[in-house]
Protein backbone atom coordinates (compact mmCIF):
# COMPACT_ATOMS: atom_id res chain seq x y z
CA UNK A 1 0.00 0.00 0.00
CA UNK A 2 1.18 3.34 -0.35
CA UNK A 3 1.56 6.44 1.93
CA UNK A 4 -2.05 7.70 -0.06
CA UNK A 5 -3.90 5.04 0.82
CA UNK A 6 -6.80 6.23 3.77
CA UNK A 7 -7.21 3.95 6.61
CA UNK A 8 -10.64 4.10 7.76
CA UNK A 9 -10.94 5.20 11.54
CA UNK A 10 -14.30 2.76 12.15
CA UNK A 11 -13.59 -0.59 10.33
CA UNK A 12 -9.68 -0.09 8.89
CA UNK A 13 -10.82 -0.08 5.65
CA UNK A 14 -8.01 0.56 3.38
CA UNK A 15 -9.72 3.37 0.80
CA UNK A 16 -7.69 4.92 -2.25
CA UNK A 17 -6.69 8.35 -1.01
CA UNK A 18 -8.69 10.83 -3.26
CA UNK A 19 -10.51 8.69 -5.76
CA UNK A 20 -13.78 10.15 -4.30
CA UNK A 21 -12.73 13.69 -2.72
CA UNK A 22 -11.97 14.82 -6.04
CA UNK A 23 -15.39 16.77 -7.02
CA UNK A 24 -17.10 16.71 -3.65
CA UNK A 25 -15.16 19.67 -2.23
CA UNK A 26 -15.79 18.51 1.44
CA UNK A 27 -11.92 18.74 1.79
CA UNK A 28 -12.69 15.81 4.11
CA UNK A 29 -12.07 11.73 4.51
CA UNK A 30 -13.79 9.89 1.95
CA UNK A 31 -16.50 8.37 3.39
CA UNK A 32 -16.33 4.79 3.87
CA UNK A 33 -18.83 2.32 1.82
CA UNK A 34 -18.40 -0.05 4.93
CA UNK A 35 -19.79 1.81 7.79
CA UNK A 36 -22.94 0.93 9.53
CA UNK A 37 -22.87 -2.40 8.04
CA UNK A 38 -22.26 -5.46 10.53
CA UNK A 39 -18.84 -7.16 10.41
CA UNK A 40 -17.77 -3.70 8.47
CA UNK A 41 -14.07 -4.55 9.73
CA UNK A 42 -14.19 -8.06 8.18
CA UNK A 43 -15.52 -7.23 4.88
CA UNK A 44 -12.94 -4.60 4.76
CA UNK A 45 -10.66 -6.95 5.01
CA UNK A 46 -11.92 -9.08 2.77
CA UNK A 47 -12.11 -6.89 -0.37
CA UNK A 48 -8.86 -5.27 0.36
CA UNK A 49 -7.28 -8.73 -0.48
CA UNK A 50 -10.61 -10.09 -2.70
CA UNK A 51 -9.04 -6.76 -4.86
CA UNK A 52 -5.59 -6.33 -3.92
CA UNK A 53 -2.68 -6.40 -6.42
CA UNK A 54 -1.58 -9.97 -6.40
CA UNK A 55 -4.84 -11.31 -8.03
CA UNK A 56 -3.48 -9.63 -11.32
CA UNK A 57 -2.16 -11.66 -13.80
CA UNK A 58 1.37 -10.07 -13.66
CA UNK A 59 1.61 -9.78 -10.16
CA UNK A 60 5.34 -8.98 -8.68
CA UNK A 61 6.13 -11.57 -5.98
CA UNK A 62 6.36 -9.04 -3.50
CA UNK A 63 2.48 -8.50 -3.70
CA UNK A 64 1.61 -12.15 -3.53
CA UNK A 65 3.98 -12.09 -0.04
CA UNK A 66 1.93 -9.20 1.01
CA UNK A 67 -1.30 -10.15 0.24
CA UNK A 68 -0.13 -13.93 2.11
CA UNK A 69 0.70 -11.85 5.20
CA UNK A 70 -3.16 -10.41 4.87
CA UNK A 71 -5.19 -13.42 4.85
CA UNK A 72 -3.57 -14.17 7.62
CA UNK A 73 -4.04 -10.84 9.89
CA UNK A 74 -7.70 -11.62 7.98
CA UNK A 75 -7.95 -14.96 9.02
CA UNK A 76 -7.09 -14.09 12.81
CA UNK A 77 -9.24 -11.47 12.76
CA UNK A 78 -12.43 -13.32 11.77
CA UNK A 79 -10.95 -16.01 14.80
CA UNK A 80 -11.16 -13.01 17.26
CA UNK A 81 -15.01 -12.41 15.62
CA UNK A 82 -16.09 -16.03 16.37
CA UNK A 83 -14.75 -16.43 19.43
CA UNK A 84 -17.06 -16.90 22.32
CA UNK A 85 -19.74 -17.31 19.29
CA UNK A 86 -21.42 -20.88 19.00
CA UNK A 87 -21.28 -21.29 15.24
CA UNK A 88 -19.88 -24.66 14.01
CA UNK A 89 -19.83 -23.95 10.60
CA UNK A 90 -18.26 -20.92 10.57
CA UNK A 91 -15.45 -22.42 12.98
CA UNK A 92 -15.09 -25.64 10.25
CA UNK A 93 -14.70 -22.91 7.32
CA UNK A 94 -12.50 -21.38 9.39
CA UNK A 95 -10.46 -24.36 9.25
CA UNK A 96 -10.19 -24.70 5.85
CA UNK A 97 -8.86 -21.41 5.11
CA UNK A 98 -6.42 -22.04 7.71
CA UNK A 99 -5.30 -25.28 6.00
CA UNK A 100 -5.43 -23.82 2.52
CA UNK A 101 -3.44 -20.97 4.08
CA UNK A 102 -0.42 -22.80 5.30
CA UNK A 103 -0.38 -25.02 2.26
CA UNK A 104 0.15 -21.65 0.38
CA UNK A 105 3.32 -20.55 1.65
CA UNK A 106 4.40 -18.32 -1.19
CA UNK A 107 8.11 -18.57 -0.37
CA UNK A 108 7.87 -22.75 -1.50
CA UNK A 109 8.00 -21.09 -4.98
CA UNK A 110 4.72 -23.05 -5.49
CA UNK A 111 3.03 -23.28 -8.63
CA UNK A 112 -0.40 -23.74 -6.29
CA UNK A 113 0.62 -21.07 -3.79
CA UNK A 114 -2.11 -18.38 -5.53
CA UNK A 115 -5.00 -21.12 -6.01
CA UNK A 116 -4.62 -21.80 -2.03
CA UNK A 117 -4.33 -18.17 -1.36
CA UNK A 118 -7.47 -17.66 -3.38
CA UNK A 119 -8.84 -20.97 -1.39
CA UNK A 120 -8.27 -19.51 2.10
CA UNK A 121 -9.89 -15.96 1.44
CA UNK A 122 -13.01 -17.92 0.18
CA UNK A 123 -13.23 -20.25 2.75
CA UNK A 124 -12.78 -16.84 5.19
CA UNK A 125 -15.65 -15.34 2.71
CA UNK A 126 -17.39 -18.17 3.78
CA UNK A 127 -16.85 -17.40 7.49
CA UNK A 128 -17.54 -14.45 7.69
CA UNK A 129 -21.07 -14.83 5.81
CA UNK A 130 -21.95 -17.42 8.70
CA UNK A 131 -21.73 -14.73 10.94
CA UNK A 132 -23.86 -12.63 8.87
CA UNK A 133 -26.12 -15.20 8.40
CA UNK A 134 -26.08 -15.67 12.17
CA UNK A 135 -27.76 -11.96 12.57
CA UNK A 136 -30.19 -12.47 10.10
CA UNK A 137 -28.34 -10.76 7.14
CA UNK A 138 -27.79 -11.49 3.31
CA UNK A 139 -24.02 -12.69 2.44
CA UNK A 140 -21.73 -9.89 1.46
CA UNK A 141 -20.87 -9.18 -1.67
CA UNK A 142 -17.58 -8.00 -2.88
CA UNK A 143 -18.62 -6.56 -6.06
CA UNK A 144 -20.85 -4.31 -4.48
CA UNK A 145 -17.62 -2.52 -3.40
CA UNK A 146 -15.67 -3.18 -6.34
CA UNK A 147 -15.54 0.67 -6.93
CA UNK A 148 -13.50 1.61 -4.46
CA UNK A 149 -10.69 0.09 -5.19
CA UNK A 150 -8.32 -0.33 -7.91
CA UNK A 151 -9.30 -3.49 -9.25
CA UNK A 152 -12.36 -3.01 -12.33
CA UNK A 153 -9.90 -2.77 -14.71
CA UNK A 154 -7.65 -5.42 -13.70
CA UNK A 155 -7.99 -9.02 -15.15
CA UNK A 156 -7.94 -11.59 -12.76
CA UNK A 157 -6.97 -15.07 -12.19
CA UNK A 158 -10.59 -16.46 -12.48
CA UNK A 159 -9.97 -19.14 -13.55
CA UNK A 160 -7.97 -21.85 -12.17
ZN1 LIG B 1 -15.07 2.20 7.50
Amino acid sequence: MTGTDYHCPQCGAELRGGRRTSGTGAGGSPVCPYDGLASADLRAGHDAIYFGAWRRIDAPPIEIRRAYHKIRRHLDAIRAALAGLDLPAAGRDLDHADDAYLAADPREESRDALRFMDNALSYAHRALDDLLHEQGLPPHQPMDFSEWYDAVEVPFRDEW
